[in-house]
């Protein structure tokens, strides 16, 4: 049955597209992206953690989270460097590096080297495919 795939949480398109709402679906499964400023702010300033929409696997810390002023949620780090993976994107013309959810490989956005210390990169993630948790 299942040939290649190692994901912890493996659904065919037509569950996703049961247990989504069209606009995560498009964005977490179809690789789409949000509009600039449409994601929800996530209550700017609470403490908690931002889990995956899909499978709720927990993927940022709000710690890690910055404004980056593009209108995107941004972090400069995921909650653990196995929560997402990292794939070579050429679409659009550009050479970007896309960043899935590790446990059911949904679309979350790029990741960029322009971010602020202490890593230097920035998550730059669509809200659509994120939920928040106060703590
Ligand atoms: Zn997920």
């Amino acid at each position: 049955m299942s040939e290649k795939s190692t994901l912890k949480v493996d659904r065919t398109d037509a569950e996703w597209r049961e247990q989504l709402t069209p606009d995560q679906y498009r964005i977490t499964r179809q690789h789409g992206t949000e509009r600039a400023f449409s994601s929800p702010d996530f209550e700017l300033g609470k403490t908690g953690v931002y889990y995956c929409v899909c499978c709720n696997r927990p993927l940022y810390r709000s710690q890690a989270k910055f404004d980056s002023g593009t209108g995107w949620p941004s972090f400069f780090e995921p909650i653990s460097m196995d929560a997402v993976t990292e794939h070579h994107d050429v679409s659009y013309g550009l050479s970007r590096t896309e960043i899935r959810c590790a446990d059911c490989d949904a679309h979350l956005g790029h990741v960029f080297p322009d971010g602020p210390p202490p890593t230097g990169l920035r998550y730059c993630m669509n809200g659509v495919a994120l939920t928040f948790e106060p703590e």
